[in-house]
């Protein structure tokens, strides 16, 4: 059975992150007014790893999310430099706007920046939660590529298989542009018997700048289809962003028939981006069931 037969329906979801600066929350709030109208299952809320202000940028937008939008919304939790006390704190204030949905994450170690100790891996994080507050729910990041730090897919799996054991109902994946290296990390993780739904993290690439960062940075495989509409419409952005939702709306699909739990659109605070997917899949989607707020 497929994940989308046995929670009956795929859910579609936006990943926004805070802006830096006043402007860019002001375009943020904007966005997100007009996302709301596509009724996504949630909203979740990146946070930077290494920033002390988290209650000023992810508690506050995700506030927005939640009380003005209404919309469920998920917290991005890092905890690599938060000691216990701040995840604490961080939970309460959460708690008192009606968020109870987190990712807990371990977050990426800074090179020359000695992580707390409080949590080590992420599943440090959702014990804790689970003790502390075992009313909040908790999803889990995942890599079907493998993350960059394991020495390979077994270790991998076997780490995340304990992270959804000690209390992840779902998990979301990094974002990957080859539906084979999704399915292979599927079949992984039903032979290691995770079964939590995981949600299928998408990237539209719409913009020379975006395509180019991630041909530096990107630790996923990028297939000869892609890099070839990278390389054809790199300069001619119309063309770019055309081929490159195109080519995300085709990953879409294809996922959505094989019967992924959910798609999860990196939105990269475009709404446009998001809205043009919207409409050429929206038939494909359950609007109607949503995390409960
Ligand atoms: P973990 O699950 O702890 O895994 C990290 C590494 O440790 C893996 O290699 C794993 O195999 C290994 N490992 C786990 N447990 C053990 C163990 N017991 N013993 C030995 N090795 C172990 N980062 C941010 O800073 N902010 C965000 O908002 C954010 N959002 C994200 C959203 C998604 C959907 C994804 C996929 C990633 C996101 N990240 C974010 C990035 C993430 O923080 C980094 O990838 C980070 O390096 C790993 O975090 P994790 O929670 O996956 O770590």
């Amino acid at each position: 059975m497929t994940d989308s037969q046995r929670g009956g329906g795929t859910s579609l979801s936006f990943e926004v992150f805070p802006a830096n600066t006043q402007v860019g929350t002001k375009k943020l709030i904007q966005t997100l007014n007009e996302l709301q109208d596509l009724q996504p299952h949630f909203i979740s809320v990146t946070c930077s790893n290494n920033k002390a202000n988290i209650e000023e940028t992810t508690v506050k937008i995700a506030d927005y999310v939640t009380n003005t939008l209404r919309i469920p919304t998920i917290a991005h939790l890092p905890a690599a430099y938060l000691s216990k006390q701040q995840v604490s704190t961080i939970l309460g204030q959460l708690e008192k706007l009606g968020i109870r949905h987190v990712l807990a994450l371990r977050g990426d170690i800074v090179e020359g920046i000695p992580p707390k100790r409080d949590f080590s891996y992420a599943s440090d994080l959702v014990t804790f939660i689970q003790e502390q507050a075992p009313y909040f729910d908790i999803s889990g990041a995942c890599y079907p590529e493998i993350h960059p730090d394991s020495d390979n897919r077994i270790s991998d799996i076997k780490h995340l298989r304990k992270k959804v054991e000690a209390g992840c109902s779902q998990l979301i994946t990094q974002l990957f542009f080859d539906n084979e290296q999704f399915y292979q990390f599927k079949e992984g993780c039903s032979l290691a018997e995770i079964d939590a739904p995981i949600l299928a993290g998408i990237m539209p690439i719409i913009n020379r700048k975006q395509a180019l960062r991630l041909i530096k940075v990107s630790s996923s495989q990028l297939p000869k289809k892609f890099l070839a509409i990278l390389e054809k419409y790199e300069h001619n952005p119309v063309a770019l962003r055309d081929a490159g939702l195109a080519y995300a709306i085709d990953q879409i699909v294809d996922l959505v028939t094989q019967g992924v739990a959910g798609i999860h659109l990196y939105t990269m605070n475009q709404s446009d981006t998001a809205r043009q997917i919207h409409q050429a899949t929206k038939s494909l989607f359950q609007t109607t069931e949503r995390l409960g707020v």
